[in-house]
């Protein structure tokens, strides 16, 4: 194996050298951002830095983020606010919400893997109305991009609230809070090329977000214990460096097109969300005829990082439950693929990739 290439940015994605370099720096300072002290005021400094810098990106106010670990935690506060109340969340959210021990109503999706808007409607008609609706911005398996403002108006209408997880959309595509019509957003800072384990929930105006971390009155009370604050100031550098280069992010997908263009070749393959508006750096499909670990152990002997859908689910030999919601049929021989691209992939990379699954290919599937 001469070189190892990744392609599963959706985990995570490369950080930036320029992150890199100002973590360092902050990680080299000394205090805490709650002391007095001028140390302490350095520290606050630097968190409030990047609060404004994720504000801008949102066009909310400074005040309506809220620094946390991560969409995990910015997902379980939002759903723990909700316990024992009627919630709606769409069938293909990520783990972190459909596992996070809140009992949820799944709103079906179509076989694209959009959110079936008449489904919705019905459940929104029939039994008391919702206090809380949860759609993603964009899938992290099929990168599907989510109608949320038509969901959110319609919520709104029932008068629910509403969330939605902006990880795979966030730093992206162009959105901000009031352009989705939320009054709670989850963020990751990993997946912008930002540091991992710190995040960040976004309120609207006026809304009192449930307290998950008791103790500290950091972050205006509203989450308790001292803050990341070389992860925070990585965050904001991320967050502003993202969402000023959307075009970058875009220009992917010409080399996710040309990847699935080839793939596809074989009759084995099928695409996922291709109808549909999707990210523009990934790409998830399945191969007739091969077992998911197979597959994924494969491309890794080959010094390649794809992954079987999200994170928690790779190497699973379980069909994806995002799969399985737009109706595909969990079978042994068939293995689901994504291929997610970093801002940082080249053309060469992708025809290595290309080349390693010719190989594969012959081998496994004696094509
Ligand atoms: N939500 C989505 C859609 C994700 O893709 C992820 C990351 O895998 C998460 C939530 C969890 O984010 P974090 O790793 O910051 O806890």
């Amino acid at each position: 194996m001469d070189k190892k290439l990744y392609f599963d940015a959706n985990a995570t994605a490369r950080i930036r050298p320029e992150v890199i370099s100002l973590v360092v720096e902050v990680m080299g300072e000394v205090g805490n951002a709650s002391s007095p002290h001028s140390f302490g005021r350095e520290a606050r400094k630097r968190i409030e830095t990047a609060r404004r810098q994720v504000a801008a990106t949102l066009n909310v106010d400074a005040q309506q983020v809220i620094f946390n670990s991560g969409a995990t935690e910015g997902n379980t506060t939002v759903f723990k606010g909700f316990e024992g109340k009627r919630i709606l969340a769409s069938a293909i959210e990520h783990p972190s919400i459909m596992d996070c021990g809140v009992a949820l109503e799944t709103i079906p999706v179509t076989s694209d893997g959009v959110v079936d808007l008449d489904a919705f409607k019905k459940m929104l008609s029939s039994g008391p109305s919702p206090a809380l609706v949860s759609v993603m911005t964009a899938n992290n398996e099929t990168g599907v991009i989510q109608p949320v403002a038509e969901i959110a108006k319609l919520a709104k209408d029932a008068g629910a609230m509403v969330h939605s997880d902006a990880v795979q959309g966030y730093g992206r595509f162009a959105f901000t809070r009031e352009s989705l019509g939320v009054d709670f957003l989850t963020l990751s800072a990993h997946k912008i090329g930002g540091p991992q384990g710190v995040g960040a929930m976004v309120i609207a105006p006026g809304v009192t977000p449930y307290k998950l971390l008791q103790g500290g009155g950091q972050e205006r009370r509203q989450r308790g214990g001292t803050e990341n604050v070389a992860g925070i100031a990585g965050f904001g550098l991320a967050a502003e460096m993202a969402c000023s280069s959307f075009e970058k992010f875009q220009s992917l997908g010409a080399l996710r097109d040309r990847i699935e263009v080839h793939f596809q070749t074989s009759p084995r393959v099928t695409v996922y969300g291709a109808n549909v508006p999707r990210t523009a750096n990934t790409s998830f499909m399945t191969i007739k005829g091969v077992p998911n670990d197979t597959l994924l152990m494969a491309f890794d002997l080959e010094g390649v990082a794809v992954s079987a859908g999200s994170a928690c689910s790779s190497g699973s030999t379980r069909l994806s439950n995002v799969l399985g919601a737009m109706g595909v049929v969990s079978d042994p021989l068939l293995a689901s693929l994504r291929i997610s691209l970093g801002i940082n992939t080249t053309e060469k990379e992708v025809e290595e990739l290309c080349a390693i699954w010719d190989k594969l290919r012959a081998r496994l599937l004696k094509e």
